[in-house]
């Protein structure tokens, strides 16, 4: 293909994992002097310091799709990148176990599209004595069980792709929140509160900001961001011997980040969740963070009466384990019967998703770009976004910016 960049200055909108493995790409491949601006005085400040650390294997998504695709080539980028830098990588391994006969059906379609999807070494299990070889405190009738599945630090992971950045000659402006985007012919004048620059091209990688940032160079305002908070509870270090990787219940396949489940994390310690209520501000870690703009936009949003007609019950249901601990407990003790209550200490590290939804109130299940002139806007880059963080950004380099903005 053919580099119209040239000598082009580009500007990235975002220091989460997208934004900067996207900043190192470009540099890498000496497409373009790159300056990334980030709100926050760190990187990985939102959705990428608050996650689950999981490098997923491709069991759940429709196969064909970007997630797919992407997720498999970025799970090898991560794996060697992890390699190269000595930054921990540890194949934990997945389980998801069906609880009873009434979820075979649906663990058979996870199988199915896991082979479509070439998850490595992917294994059906059928006998009970096998599970408890995997995991010897699981209950349940039948698994799939993929031990490429991974754990790692997206937040170190980011800091070691942004000193690439900085050694290969791009900038990273912290504190710096983008609050104006001008396209002047053909070029996009950037403006933050204490600085203002021209680039040949923008790539905005904004996460839960992604509908907003997109506004301001008036792109549709479809998607929007339904952000949902995930929390997490810690398993008390004493019990760290009740699982040995990764337990997750079967999911529907429209949700996957759905059911409470049980993760190793890299550094060994075990949370048990997320699960997914709804935030009450874009970036609300906790129920009392509220913003009123961002909950008034969400409930006056088209498809606010479809989504809450479609999942009210969902809805309740999660909520209620949220502010129920026995709630929460009893979801997880159908997996590992011999946790107690008390085992599950402290609720910790919360994290907000961004999911994109349309006017029609639907979920975006893929990921999606757009492309306004010179900018580039990802519209919806949920998990396993920071896996396929690395292919995003070849994908988003060869679709979008080695092809002429006009
Ligand atoms: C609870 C939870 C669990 C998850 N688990 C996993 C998992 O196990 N594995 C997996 O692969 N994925 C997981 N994900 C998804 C993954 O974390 C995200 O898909 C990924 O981090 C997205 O990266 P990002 O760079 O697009 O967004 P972010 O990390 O959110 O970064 C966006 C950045 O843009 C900045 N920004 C926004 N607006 C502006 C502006 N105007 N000017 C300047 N800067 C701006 C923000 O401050 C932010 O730092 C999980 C997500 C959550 C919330």
């Amino acid at each position: 293909m053919t580099d119209p960049l040239g000598a082009a200055r580009i500007a990235i909108i975002g220091g989460g994992i997208v934004g900067i493995a996207l900043a190192r790409a470009l540099t890498l491949r000496g497409l373009g002097e790159v300056t990334v601006f980030e709100k926050e005085h760190r990187l990985a400040a939102h959705q990428t310091g608050h996650n689950s650390g999981v490098v997923h294997a491709g069991l759940y998504y429709k196969p064909g799709s970007l997630k797919a695709e992407l997720c498999a080539l970025g799970r090898v980028a991560i794996r060697e990148f992890c390699a190269e830098k000595k930054l921990p990588y540890r194949e934990v391994g997945k389980l998801v176990v069906a609880i009873d006969e009434s979820e075979l059906p649906a663990l058979a379609e996870i199988e199915r599209r896991s082979i479509a999807n070439g998850v490595p070494d992917l294994r059906r299990i059928d006998e009970v004595a096998e599970l408890r070889e995997i995991e010897p405190h699981v209950a349940g009738v039948a698994a799939v069980h993929s031990p490429q599945t991974a754990v790692v630090d997206y937040a170190a992971i980011t800091e070691a792709m942004a000193q690439d950045v900085r050694a290969g000659g791009g900038s990273i402006l912290l504190g710096q929140e983008v609050v104006a985007m001008t396209v002047e012919a053909g070029r996009v004048r950037v403006r933050t509160a204490v600085s203002e620059q021209v680039f040949d091209r923008v790539i905005a990688c904004a996460g839960l900001q992604s509908d907003v940032v997109a506004k301001l160079v008036g792109a549709d305002p479809s998607p929007k961001i339904l952000p949902f908070r995930g929390e997490y509870w810690s398993l008390a270090p004493e019990r760290n011997d009740l699982v040995n990787g990764m337990i997750y219940p079967v999911p529907d396949p429209r949700f996957p980040f759905l059911g409470v489940h049980f993760t190793r994390g890299v550094y060994d310690d075990i949370h048990v969740g997320p699960n997914a209520v709804p935030a009450l501000a874009r970036e609300g870690y906790r129920w009392l963070a509220i913003s009123p703009k961002d909950t008034w936009e969400s409930l006056t949003w088209p498809g606010a009466p479809s989504l809450a007609k479609q999942h009210w019950r969902m809805g309740v249901d999660e909520i209620s384990a949220s502010l129920l601990k026995t709630r929460w407990f009893r979801k997880a003790r159908r997996f590992v019967p011999e946790l107690r209550s008390r085992d599950l200490v402290a609720k910790t590290a919360a994290g907000v998703r961004a999911q994109a939804w349309g006017r029609d109130g639907a979920l975006l299940d893929d990921f999606a770009v757009d492309q306004v002139g010179p900018v580039t806007l990802l519209r919806n880059a949920p998990s396993p976004a920071a896996t396929s963080s690395m292919s995003i950004a070849d994908y988003v380099i060869d679709h979008f910016l080695t092809v002429r903005a006009d």
